[in-house]
């Protein structure tokens, strides 16, 4: 068991070598809610009931379940 945890680990570690990755933060509780790439610059706000806000993509945190908007800016 514990000789399978170790392979799972490493190949998750070349994976992460291979691709470089920029992680965005929950701005909430500092939880990862996404990777982006290295040339990605991305803005996240926490979205409010009443606030029009354009943005991409729309996740919900893991972690504290608040609704996030991710924009792209390049
Ligand atoms: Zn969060």
């Amino acid at each position: 068991m514990k000789r399978a945890n170790q392979n799972i680990e490493g190949g998750k570690d070349t994976a992460a070598a291979r691709y470089m990755r920029k992680r965005i933060q929950c701005p909430k509780c500092k939880c990862r809610i996404i990777d982006t790439s290295l040339s990605t610059v991305a803005e996240i706000r926490i979205l409010s009931a009443n606030a029009e806000l354009r943005a991409d993509f729309y996740v919900k945190c893991n972690n504290c379940n608040t609704e996030l908007a991710i924009k792209k800016l390049g």
